[in-house]
């Protein structure tokens, strides 16, 4: 019996798994959540950057690069969180879906092993239902 690796595709906390393997290049933009053609950030007027997460953290109660996100970039990376969400609760659908058909076959064959042909070794003579 094959058993299909339930959590095989589980991501550690905290752990997005988005993977820039469709497209073959990076993700959308981490600060706006629009591909990095249409990157709708602005340039980062201390290093020049541009939609790099780093211009907007905060250290020690002082913005690193004094950049803030607008709303437009807030937007997308609701957005983006909104696409990771879905992508996890898709594929927490998907373990239901295997562990209940899993947890059934489970409970068929150990309904089977009972009272069948004599597995191995006589067992204790209950009855059977
Ligand atoms: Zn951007
Ligand atoms: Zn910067």
């Amino acid at each position: 019996m094959t058993r299909p690796g339930i959590f095989g595709w589980s991501y550690p906390p905290g752990v997005t798994g988005r993977e820039p393997e469709i497209t073959g290049e990076w993700g959308p933009c981490e600060c706006c959540g629009c591909d990095p053609a249409d990157c709708l950030c602005p340039e980062c007027p201390v290093c020049g950057e541009q939609g790099n997460p780093a211009c907007y953290l905060v250290q020690g109660g002082e913005k690193n690069h004094n950049l803030e996100y607008n709303t437009e970039q807030l937007i997308g990376q609701c957005k983006m969180r909104i696409a990771d969400m879905k992508e996890n609760l898709r594929y927490e659908e998907l373990a239901l879906i295997q562990l209940t058909e899993l947890f059934e076959q489970e409970k068929a064959s150990a309904e089977q092993g009972q009272g069948g042909v004599g597995a191995s070794g006589s067992e204790d003579g209950t009855s059977e239902r």
